[in-house]
C-alpha cells in the first residue's frame, strides 16, 4: 500500500513529497511540513536529491524485512521509496564504476544512527549474491554487532543504547559484487564511564549482562555476586535495572554472537575474567592508617583481582597504595593517601577495560578480514557518536570535535564541492550562502594557536589534583579571548552570570557547550598524564580518517531526533534546529538551486534507441550524440545543461525518459 501512494505524485498532498529538490517552495516551514506529513504517515525517509534525511520513529516498522529489500534491487534510485535506495545505489555504483565508497551517517545522540548502519549492513548481506562460504563471513559481520554494542554501547540520558565509542566499517565486495570481508576501525571508546556514570546513566550493557545472564557456574568462577547493587561500578546512576532493557536475553545474544565470530572456550573465559575482574577493582575499598596513607584491610576483592588477570597480588596492592620513585641509586615507595589510590584504582579499571575492547576489535577484524590478495572495491559506513551537549569531560569534547570535522567534511564535499563543480562547468547559478564551521575547526586544532595546542604546550595542567588547571584557562582566555565562538568568564558580564570560574564555552556549529577545565582533573587518571598522547592521537587519527574519506565517493543519511523523550511525537521546535545546523535548507538550496540529477555522457547515451539519430550507433563526440537525444526527448533549454557531463534540473525529466527506454 505505502509503495502504491509514495509511487503517484498525485498523492503528494496525503503522504508529503519523498524528494525535498521536488518541493514547490524552499522555505524552511514547507520543509517541516513535509516531514510532519511523512512522519505521520510512518514515512521516516526523505531524500534531499541523493542525501537520505530519516527521522526517529521510535517503533518498529515493518519496512526492513526480505520482501521489501527485494523490492530494491538494481532499480533507479528515484523510483522507489527512500530507505534502502541510497544503499543500493551505493552499491552499484562501486559495481559499475569499480570505486570506493562511503556513508557517512550523522545525527545527534538517540536520532537513529546505528539503526540506521545495521539496516544497510543487513541489507547488503541479504541482498548480495550469496554462497555458503560467503554466508559465513556475512554472518560474523552481522554478529559482530551485538558483541561491540555490549561492550561499547550503554544507557544514557538521551539513548537507552548509545554507542560511545565511534565506528567505521569498510564492507570488502569482490568484482562480482560479492560482500567477501570487512574491517572496524574503532574510535575513542569513553573509558570513563567504567569507573563513572551519571544519574539516570548505565555502565557498559555487558556487566549488567554478565551479572544478570550469566550461569551459577561462571559467576562462581567469576566471584561475582548475582546483585548488580552489589557493585559500586553500576550503581552510580541509580538505574541499574530498566525496563527497556533485558540483559538476560542480551547475554544469550551475546555469547551466540561469539560463537559466531569464533571466540573459543579460552578466550572467551578471558573476556569474562576481565570483565569481572573490572567489577572487583571497583570494589577494592581503601582504609587509612593514622597519617591518612592508603591501606586494604580486607584483601579479597583485590585477590580476585590478581586471580582473574594473573598478576601478583601484593605486586597488585602495592602499585595501588604506592608511588614508586625512581632516583638513580634507589628505588622509594611513597605511600598514596586515599583519594590518590581510588584515583588509581580507577584509571586502572578504564585502562583495563580499554585495552580489552580494542583487542575485541582486533579479534573480530582477524575474523572478517578478507585476505585474498584480488582487487575489491569497499563501502564503508561511518557510525560516529553524535555530538552532545551534556557531558563537559574530555572524551565529549573530542566528540564534539570529530561531528565539527565530520561536517566539516560534509560542507567541503557537498555544499562547496557542488558550487564548485558548477563553476568549473561554466553552469550559471545564483550562488547559495552557507555556515562554514571551518573557523570552529581551526580554534581547536590549529597550529600554536588552537586549543589542543595550548593544551599541549601546557604541562602543568596535567598534573593530577594541580591549582594550575586555571593556568590553561588562562592561555586558553588570553590567546582565544576575541574568538566568535570562545566563551569566558571575562567575555561579557551576562555570561559571567552563568559561566562557574573554571569553564569556558564554546559555540559549536550543532549549539552551545560548556566545558569545565576541571575536565583535565576528572579524567586525571594515572594515565591521562597521556591526555596530551589522547589529544594528539585522536587529532592524528580524525585526519587520517577525513584523508581515507575523502578519497571515497561520498553518500549521506543525515539522521533527526524526532523528541527528546523517546515517544512517537514530532516535535517541531526540535526538528527546526536540527533542520537548521545540519545544514538542509543550504543543502536543499543548492540541490535546487542547481541540477539535481546528472550523467557522464557515456551513461546518458544508453537512451540512443529512443532516438533515430543516435540508433544503433553514434560515432561522434559522446556530448553531441547527448545533445542531439536531449533536443530529440524534447527537454527544454531550462532543464539541462552541459558540462563534462549531462545536468538535469529535475529528476522526473530522467524518469520520463527512463519510462520510455523501459517500454521501447
Ligand atoms: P544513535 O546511534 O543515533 O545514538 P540509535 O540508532 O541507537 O541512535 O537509536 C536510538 C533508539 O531509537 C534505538 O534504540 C531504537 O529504539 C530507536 N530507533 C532508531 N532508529 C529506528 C528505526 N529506524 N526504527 C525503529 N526504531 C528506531
Ligand atoms: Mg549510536
Amino acid at each position: 500500500v505505502q509503495l502504491d501512494m509514495e509511487g503517484a505524485l498525485t498523492a503528494r498532498d496525503r503522504v508529503g513529497i519523498q524528494d525535498f529538490v521536488l518541493l514547490d517552495e524552499t522555505t524552511e516551514a514547507a520543509v517541516i511540513s513535509n516531514l510532519k506529513k511523512r512522519f505521520s504517515k510512518d514515512l521516516i525517509y526523505t531524500y534531499i536529491g541523493t542525501l537520505l534525511v530519516s527521522i526517529n520513529p521510535y517503533k518498529e516498522l515493518d519496512i526492513y524485512n526480505k520482501k521489501q529489500m527485494d523490492i530494491y534491487m538494481g532499480v533507479n534510485f528515484f523510483e522507489l521509496p527512500p530507505h534502502y535506495a541510497l544503499a543500493d545505489n551505493a552499491y552499484h555504483t562501486m559495481l559499475t564504476e569499480f570505486n570506493n565508497h562511503f556513508i557517512l551517517i550523522s545525527g545527534e545522540s538517540g536520532a537513529g544512527k546505528t539503526e540506521a548502519s545495521k539496516k544497510i549492513l543487513q541489507y547488503y548481506a541479504v541482498s548480495c549474491p550469496s554462497t555458503t562460504l560467503l554466508n559465513t563471513v556475512r554472518d560474523k559481520m552481522l554478529m559482530s554487532n551485538p558483541v561491540l554494542e555490549a561492550f561499547g554501547n550503554a544507557k544514557t540520558l538521551k539513548n537507552d543504547n548509545s554507542s560511545r565509542f565511534g565506528k567505521y566499517m569498510d564492507i570488502q565486495f569482490d568484482s562480482q559484487g560479492d560482500a567477501v570481508g570487512g574491517h572496524i576501525l574503532n574510535y575513542l571508546l569513553e573509558k570513563s564511564r567504567v569507573a563513572h556514570q551519571n544519574h539516570g546513566e548505565r555502565n557498559f550493557h555487558i556487566f549488567y549482562q554478565l551479572v544478570e545472564g550469566g550461569s551459577d557456574k561462571l559467576l562462581q568462577q567469576l566471584g561475582l555476586e548475582r546483585d548488580c547493587q552489589h557493585y559500586n561500578y553500576l550503581t552510580q546512576g541509580e538505574c541499574a535495572i530498566v525496563s527497556s532493557i533485558n540483559d538476560k536475553n542480551d547475554w544469550k545474544s551475546v555469547k551466540n554472537a561469539l560463537q559466531v565470530i569464533n571466540f573459543d572456550e579460552e578466550n572467551t573465559s578471558h573476556l569474562f575474567g576481565v570483565v569481572a575482574s573490572v567489577l572487583h577493582l571497583g570494589n577494592v575499598r581503601f582504609d587509612t592508617d593514622g597519617k591518612g596513607h592508603a591501606l586494604l584491610n580486607d584483601k579479597t576483592e583485590l585477590n580476585w583481582v590478581a586471580n582473574l588477570l594473573g598478576v601478583d597480588a601484593n605486586k597488585l596492592l602495592e602499585g595501588l597504595t604506592f608511588r614508586k620513585i625512581e632516583t638513580k641509586s634507589e628505588q622509594v615507595l611513597s605511600p598514596f593517601t586515599i583519594d590518590h589510590a581510588i584515583y588509581v584504582r580507577d584509571a586502572m579499571a578504564k585502562a583495563i577495560y580499554g585495552q580489552t575492547f580494542t583487542w575485541l576489535v582486533n579479534r573480530i577484524n582477524e575474523t572478517i578480514e578478507n585476505k585474498d590478495s584480488s582487487r575489491k572495491t569497499v563501502i564503508g559506513l561511518l557510525d560516529i557518536y553524535g555530538f552532545e551537549v551534556f557531558y563537559v569531560n574530555f572524551e565529549q569534547f573530542c566528540i564534539n570535535y570529530c561531528n565539527e570535522k565530520l561536517q566539516q567534511l560534509f560542507i567541503q564535499l557537498t555544499l562547496k564541492a557542488e558550487q564548485e563543480e558548477y563553476e568549473a562547468e561554466g553552469i550559471e547559478w545564483e550562488p547559495v550562502q552557507f555556515f562554514n564551521n571551518k573557523i570552529i575547526c581551526d580554534l581547536v586544532e590549529e597550529k600554536h594557536r588552537g586549543i589542543i595546542s595550548i593544551l599541549l604546550q601546557d604541562e602543568e595542567c596535567l598534573r593530577p589534583g594541580d591549582a594550575t588547571d586555571l593556568t590553561f584557562l588562562e592561555r586558553l582566555e588570553e590567546k582565544m579571548g576575541n574568538h566568535p565562538h570562545f566563551v569566558h568568564k571575562l567575555a561579557d558580564k551576562m555570561i559571567r552570570k552563568t559561566l562557574e570560574r573554571g569553564d569556558f564555552r564554546l559555540l559549536h556549529y550543532a549549539g552551545e557547550v560548556t566545558y569545565c577545565v576541571v575536565f583535565l582533573d576528572k579524567n586525571n587518571d594515572l594515565l591521562y598524564r597521556n591526555i596530551k598522547d589522547v589529544a594528539t592521537q585522536f587529532k592524528s587519527s580524525l585526519l587520517k580518517l577525513t584523508e581515507m574519506l575523502m578519497a571515497k565517493e561520498a553518500w549521506y543519511i543525515r539522521c533527526l531526533k524526532s523528541n527528546e523523550s523517546k515517544q512517537q511525537h514530532f516535535d517541531e521546535a526540535l526538528i527546526r534546529h536540527q533542520v537548521k545546523y545540519l545544514g538542509l535548507m543550504e543543502h536543499l538550496r543548492v540541490r535546487r538551486a542547481g541540477f539535481a540529477y546528472r550523467r557522464k555522457y557515456e551513461d546518458f547515451l544508453k537512451y540512443k534507441p529512443l532516438c533515430p539519430a543516435t540508433w544503433p550507433h553514434w560515432r561522434g563526440l559522446p556530448a553531441d550524440g547527448v545533445e542531439l537525444l536531449a533536443q530529440h526527448l524534447g527537454y527544454l533549454p531550462d532543464e539541462y545543461k552541459m558540462g563534462t557531463k549531462i545536468f538535469i534540473r529535475h529528476p522526473r525529466t530522467l524518469y520520463a525518459t527512463e519510462d520510455a527506454y523501459e517500454k521501447c
